[in-house]
């Protein structure tokens, strides 16, 4: 009877974690993931919907007057499609500098 030998795989020789999460930050789920903050200025919005129909990740819906409304912040990429295609410089988008735990300021 022969014994075939298990050849070790790359993840198991150095004990090193494959998961996608690990892959991306290597800290953790979630941490290191940039963040943003969008911010209207309602005076000069004029309700055009030209932000939300460039916002490549869908983050911005539309409240009950046509105005824009960020329902889902946590997907912004920052790409700051928004700002720069509104023609009345009504939004502005920032990076959220978070602290080395990933925790909010
Ligand atoms: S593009 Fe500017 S003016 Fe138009 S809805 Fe968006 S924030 Fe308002
Ligand atoms: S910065 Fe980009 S991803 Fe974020 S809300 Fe604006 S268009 Fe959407």
């Amino acid at each position: 009877m022969t014994r075939k030998k298990k050849r070790a795989t790359a993840t198991e020789k150095t004990g090193a974690r494959a998961s996608n999460q690990d892959k991306s930050s290597g800290n953790g789920p979630g941490v290191g993931k940039k963040r943003f903050r969008q911010i209207v200025f309602k005076d000069w919005c004029k309700k055009c919907g030209i932000c939300r129909a460039f916002c490549p990740k869908n983050v911005i819906g539309q409240d009950e007057s046509g105005g824009p409304v960020f329902e889902r912040p946590e997907d912004c990429i920052g790409c700051r499609f928004c700002e720069l295609h509104c023609p009345d410089f009504a939004i502005t988008v920032q990076e959220i500098h978070t602290d080395p735990a990933g925790d909010l300021p």
